[in-house]
């Protein structure tokens, strides 16, 4: 993009090569075995963008949303699963934490979290609470010195993997009594429930936590008792601006395959990309590639100016993995019969791009924000 800088230009060139050899290589397999790329993941410790947007005062890059939505395209593009878990750890754990942790917690966790020796998760969603976040049930009693936490929470990018867990509790009966807690899995504050197996992102770990009379002292809770709602929703625009990188690098990768397969393909004794059906698809990829990057990175330079507020998030989180749904599609379309086959990777990006359209907040939840913003309604 013209406005990116130096440093997020020679960023964007880095992960990129990293991408390719340390993630596109892999990603079949970590795809076929549900297995997740535990090198691939500490190499990036050591390549630095762990802590992207955290501060350098505990081993961050210093770096903002414009700079993590550059990693996730770059690494969207090779392995989207490989990225999720990524985002879980160095969007929805680090970032969290850098926002919202008092500076006691952040010399704590972060300087571990940031170089691979930890990983790190984020827990919100529950089994009977989804989109409605705000219901959730795990609860959280001041005991006093202590906490005495229950409950369970779904669906954890890392869950299996993680060492450190930022989790949301109910602290009170009204909607918004919510408390968040930085919780440990070597002090037993949470378990690892069972894993979720997936039909896309499968080399990202998911699962259940569960709490059962977690013992956690008061040290451990972030913020003040009750005050964790802005956090959250506060947290959830930069999730879905970086999220959508992903899929813009899924969209990518789809019309660079097949702008190179239409080329090669012979029918009727013509390559493929002399068919004007095949071109128009192609076609209107490359133009949708180009729009989705200027309404991404735009939006991430908002975010990154302050500018940011649910609407533009929310936004960027319906148009773009939708698009890149369609692409994905069209890009099997152009390959026929091998799009629909496991020797080319275009039927793993359709499935991992589907995940971008329900986490981090569903098409229908997107929808519901800009509606209600746009026609002002209120309850
Ligand atoms: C692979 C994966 C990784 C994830 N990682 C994490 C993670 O790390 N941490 C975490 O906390 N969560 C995570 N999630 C959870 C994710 O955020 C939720 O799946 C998502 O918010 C939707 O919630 P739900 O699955 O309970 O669906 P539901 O909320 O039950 O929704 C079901 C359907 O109803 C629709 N719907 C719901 N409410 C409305 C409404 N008011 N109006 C219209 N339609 C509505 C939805 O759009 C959807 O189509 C992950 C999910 C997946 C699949």
């Amino acid at each position: 993009m013209w406005f990116f800088t130096d440093e997020e230009k020679e960023l964007q060139r880095v992960c990129g090569d990293f991408a390719q050899n340390e993630l596109a290589p892999f990603a079949e397999k970590h795809d076929t075995e549900e297995s997740f790329n535990i090198d691939a993941f500490k190499k990036m410790g050591e390549l630095g963008i762990l802590g992207i947007t955290a501060s350098p005062d505990f081993g961050g890059a210093g770096m903002g949303c414009l700079a993590a939505t550059i990693v996730m395209e770059e690494f969207g593009k090779a392995c989207a699963s490989s990225t999720l878990s990524y985002l879980a750890h160095s969007i929805l754990a680090i970032n969290n934490i850098e926002n919202n942790a008092s500076k006691e917690q952040k010399e704590k966790y972060l300087p571990k979290l940031i170089s691979g020796e930890h990983i790190g998760c984020m827990g919100m969603s529950e089994p009977e609470y989804g989109s409605d976040a705000l219901g959730i049930q795990t609860k959280a009693e001041n005991k006093g010195d202590h906490y005495l936490i229950n409950g369970a929470k779904m669906w954890i990018t890392n869950a299996q993997y993680a060492d450190i867990a930022y989790v949301y509790t109910r602290t009170g009966k009204n909607k918004k009594d919510l408390s968040t807690f930085l919780l440990e899995k070597d002090k037993g504050h949470f378990k690892f429930g069972k894993p979720i197996h997936k039909m896309g992102m499968r080399a990202s770990p998911t699962g259940e936590l569960v709490f059962d009379n977690a013992n956690v002292p008061l040290e451990n809770r972030v913020g003040e008792e009750g005050q964790s709602t802005y956090h959250m929703m506060k947290n959830l625009d930069i999730e879905r601006i970086t999220i959508s990188g992903i899929s813009v690098g899924i969209a990518k990768a789809c019309l660079d395959q097949c702008v190179k397969y239409a080329n090669e393909r012979k029918q009727f004794g013509k390559t493929i990309g002399s068919f004007q059906m095949i071109q128009k698809m192609i076609a209107e990829m490359a133009a949708e590639v180009d729009m989705m990057r200027s309404f991404l990175y735009q939006a991430a330079y908002e975010y990154d100016q302050g500018n940011h507020g649910p609407v533009l998030a929310a936004k960027v989180k319906l148009a773009i993995p939708k698009m890149a749904t369609k692409i994905a599609l069209d890009a099997i379309q152009v390959h026929g019969g091998y799009g629909y086959s496991r020797e080319f990777p275009l039927e793993r990006m359709m499935r991992d791009n589907k995940l971008m359209e329900i986490g981090a907040g569903t098409n229908e939840i997107m929808i519901l924000i800009i509606a209600k913003n746009l026609l002002a309604i209120t309850e």
